[in-house]
């Protein structure tokens, strides 16, 4: 069912499309498949909502996302097994994912409150300036299915707590995911129009849609860099306003000082979150020459232990690819290094056997020897691979980081503190862990640089991404 000015509805057309696990191939169920006149209807919806919405106090708008943070946060474990079972990541992730989602709302819900404005001195004796912050209007959210709740929570709760309504597409790989959360929001009392969810098997009707109504002010974009930018183009012919979370290739640095083996754990850890599907991921481990042989066998050992199977599976690490595509990726970057020269120290092959050969299933691969010229070198894996690329020196490593048209994460593991902050101060990413895998929060601002996006989500800025700035110049 599609919700639209708070109502379950089927699609205009009658049609609706398939949800499976990607562990299995189960059948998990079947959702409407929008179509354009639906999105016309849903941005109708959201307009007229937004006539009352944002006339609402912020005091108002916080008791709902408060109310929605409640509710997400009791069905936590409800909502945990639905994002394992449609998406695929082992059921102890997916309740980290729900509570990062829940984090959202509640940090936008006393956000909601915090939209302070400004008085600016003139130089004119009978003159004041006032800064106003005010929703920019309808906002349409397109968001993945690597991360499918909180990546709508990211979006959503900002922008009901700075009083704009919303239009949501969610990925055609997880739709349940997108139905529970907005039937939570429902719950937790968002008035009818103010959400409005487009669930869909073909996002470029439904995009284009969004794109060319004048009514939708806003986009904000979480997936590839290359839709991501085709999207930036088509809202500059309305100078829409643009928020983009796109791809990663995260570098992750390991200085000749840094404890390898500690190092290796983190570098494990957060190259098979997700199995690897995380815009965060390391794509890159640079590892200076003098610990490389701790770090690859502490590696190698780390990935090998993993337990690789369906999510709901106790003591299962790790789950599977999104879907055939992504394991043919996995292969033409592993093929296309071995034949440049790289050695595959851990897995490197699809994994085989009844309870993987339903899924789509990646063994945890380590590679060595990786080298510029190799196809992984550049292009985001989204993959549980580890690539193990050999350097000499700071300067040099900087420059090889920086490499990149990407500039989401990065990570550096040293002791010595003036080096991680002479590489904080170098690495052109909007996010740097310094031995540190887990550098996000709510109440930071998430975002890259360079290809990597504009804008910034959660944290102060976060509601920002929402708000018009006015000033208003008064005479005495
Ligand atoms: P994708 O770009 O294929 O899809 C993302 C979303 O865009 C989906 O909802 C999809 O249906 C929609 N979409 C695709 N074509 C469209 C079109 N023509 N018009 C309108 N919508 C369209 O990306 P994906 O494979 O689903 O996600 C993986 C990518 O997302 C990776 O590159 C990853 O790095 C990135 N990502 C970034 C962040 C971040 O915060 N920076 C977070 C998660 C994922």
């Amino acid at each position: 069912m599609l919700f639209l000015d708070g109502a379950w509805k089927p699609a205009e057309s009658g049609r609706e499309f398939e949800s499976r696990d990607p562990a299995s191939g189960d059948l998990l169920g079947t959702v409407a498949d929008a179509g354009r006149e639906d999105a016309v209807a849903a941005v109708a919806a959201a307009r007229r909502a937004f006539r009352t919405w944002s006339k609402t106090t912020p005091y108002e708008r916080s008791a709902v996302l408060y109310r929605a943070w409640q509710l997400m946060t009791e069905r936590r474990e409800e909502l945990a097994t639905l994002m394992t079972r449609e998406q695929g990541k082992p059921l102890k992730m997916a309740r980290t994912e729900v509570g990062y989602a829940a984090d959202f709302l509640l940090w936008f819900a006393e956000e909601a409150k915090r939209v302070y404005g400004e008085t600016i001195p003139s130089a004119r004796a009978d003159q004041r300036f006032l800064v106003l912050h005010q929703p920019v209007g309808v906002a349409a959210m397109i968001t993945p299915w690597n991360y499918p709740i909180s990546m709508l929570t990211r979006k959503i709760a900002p922008a009901l707590a700075a009083g704009c309504t919303v239009v949501v597409k969610p990925a055609e790989q997880t739709p349940l995911c997108a139905v529970e959360t907005v039937k939570l929001l429902e719950e937790a009392g968002v008035p009818a129009g103010v959400v409005n969810l487009l669930t869909t098997s073909d996002p470029a009707p439904i995009g284009d849609v969004l794109l060319s109504e004048r009514a939708v002010r806003k986009i904000s974009f979480t997936g590839s860099t290359e839709v991501g930018k085709a999207i930036a183009a088509r809202a500059a012919e309305q100078m829409k306003r643009v928020s983009l979370e796109l791809g990663g290739h995260a570098p992750f640095v390991v200085f000749a000082d840094a404890d390898p083996v500690h190092a290796a754990k983190g570098a494990a850890a957060i190259k098979l979150l997700n199995t690897g599907q995380a815009c965060i991921s390391p794509n890159r481990l640079f590892v200076h020459r003098s610990i490389v042989e701790p770090f690859a066998a502490t590696m190698r050992q780390r990935l090998e232990k993993v337990v690789t199977g369906h999510g709901l599976t106790d003591g299962v690490g790790m789950g599977p690819l999104i879907d055939e595509q992504a394991l043919a990726k996995m292969r033409r970057q592993v093929d296309d290094a071995v034949s440049k020269g790289a050695e595959v120290l851990a897995g490197g092959h699809r994994l085989e056997g009844p309870e993987y050969d339903n899924g789509f299933f990646w063994a945890p691969t380590v590679l060595r020897g990786v080298t510029p010229d190799m196809v992984i070198y550049r292009e985001e894996t989204f993959g549980p691979i580890a690539p193990i690329v050999e350097f000499d020196d700071e300067d040099e490593v900087l420059e090889m980081a920086n490499d990149t048209d990407y500039g989401l994460a990065s990570y550096v593991y040293t002791r010595d503190l003036s080096r991680a902050l002479r590489a904080a101060e170098a690495l052109d990413f909007g996010i740097i862990g310094i031995n540190d895998v887990n550098p996000t929060s709510a109440a930071v601002p998430f975002g890259g640089i360079k290809e990597s996006g504009l804008g910034r989500e959660g944290a102060r800025e976060g509601i920002h991404e929402y708000l018009d700035e006015k000033i208003a110049g008064i005479a005495l």
